[in-house]
């Protein structure tokens, strides 16, 4: 009877669990290699393309190759300035690389691993380019991105290394969907291209294909990224034929899923999924067996986020004790700016806000100690 319960219950658990996965999709549009502005085919600016996104509820995730923003092509700060603005619209910039060239083979498209060699970047090299293309963004666009997509979609396990070192949590490439490639490395994977020289004699298939592979992939992932080439400016695309296919497409998308499509950026996604983890291990370890300090949710933030920790229970002579807790924020030269925590805490798990609003944007750390425990996280203020 109890066995028959049990099963009962795992059933119940289990068909719970496949209607929630079914019932939200969270949709990214992701556009590659945002760049020239030289052709005089119109529409040649971004902002159109966003428009039509966002005009649906939409958000779009920039990949911009930093090195084209300082490219002749792009010195009249247009380009700059469209970006600029659609940040404060909510869309996001991604880190993709640094020009977009291998510096071994000077091919284009790959410049972690080079693949006509295949020889991967030595670290310091793969950093160089990261911080430069860091650099780049912070002085064009005033934004620190903590998402990152590989050029040529190739990368390695030094890319991740120093991903994870220059405080980028979340990447886009071809590999596994929902899932930590590589320790705290958040990837979510681009799904599928349907826009590269899309033309009206392919306008109808290519949409019957994505809403299919949507339908399908989409939905038992909850989870799809469409990919565009910054193609609504180049030659081939004039007439805005990109804008009315994606235009066309997410109006389909809005009918057939109603209020159950969350449209979010890259690095909003690759958190929702992290965050539904970490809640989910709140919610069954509610005596931690060991410290534990879980990533803030969400981060990037504006001015406030949420940061929990798990305190274990310790038992001494029979009873259980509570234990001194610190959780401090740190800046990236180690200056203490916040003290969020400093009591006595019981076993169990905690969440606690803190707010960044007299704080300049930027790298942060977080420190959970109590007695020889001691962690660190890092989380970006962005404002
Ligand atoms: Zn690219
Ligand atoms: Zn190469």
């Amino acid at each position: 009877m109890i066995l028959r319960n049990t099963k009962y219950l795992l059933l119940v658990l289990v068909i719970y669990q496949n209607l929630f996965a079914q019932d939200s999709l969270l949709f990214v549009i992701r556009v590659d290699d945002i760049q020239s502005r030289n052709t005089t085919i119109l529409p040649r600016r971004i902002l159109d393309f966003e428009n039509a996104v966002q005009q649906r509820g939409g958000k779009v995730t920039w990949a911009v190759i930093p090195h084209r923003l300082i490219e002749t092509q792009n010195v009249n700060g247009v380009l700059q300035q469209e970006l600029r603005e659609s940040i404060l619209r909510g869309n996001e910039i991604a880190l993709h690389g640094y020009n977009h060239i291998c510096p071994i083979c000077g091919s284009s498209g790959h410049e972690m691993f080079c693949t006509a060699q295949n020889f991967n970047i030595p670290y310091s090299q793969q950093k160089d380019s990261l911080i430069n293309g860091l650099n780049i963004l912070h002085d064009s666009l005033n934004v620190f991105p903590i998402s990152f997509v590989p050029p040529g979609h190739a990368q390695d396990t030094i890319t991740f290394q120093t991903l994870l070192d220059l405080g980028i949590e979340f990447l886009s490439s071809n590999g596994e969907t929902k899932n930590f490639i590589y320790k705290d490395l958040y990837n979510l994977k681009y799904n599928n291209e349907y826009t590269w020289q899309l033309s009206e004699s392919l306008y109808q298939q290519k949409m019957q294909s994505a809403l299919s592979e949507i339908r399908t992939i989409g939905l038992s992932n909850s989870y799809y990224c469409i990919l565009l080439h910054d193609p609504f400016i180049r030659q081939g695309y004039e007439n805005g034929i990109v804008i009315r296919w994606i235009g066309e497409l997410l109006d389909s998308i809005n009918i057939e899923y109603g209020n159950r499509v969350k449209y979010k950026t890259l690095s909003e996604a690759a958190a929702e999924f992290k965050h539904q983890q970490t809640t989910s291990v709140a919610n069954v370890k509610n005596i931690p067996v060991g410290f534990e300090l879980y990533q803030n949710y969400p981060n990037p933030f504006n001015p406030t986020t949420k940061i929990s920790y798990g305190i274990p229970s310790v038992k001494t002579h029979g009873s259980t004790s509570v234990q001194n807790v610190l959780l401090k924020i740190y800046d990236l030269l180690g200056n203490e700016v916040a003290t969020l925590v400093n009591e006595n805490k019981a076993p169990g798990v905690y969440e606690i806000e803190f707010n960044g609003n007299r704080l300049t944007s930027g790298v942060y750390f977080y420190r959970l100690q109590s007695g020889k425990f001691n962690a660190v996280k890092k989380f970006v203020l962005m404002k």
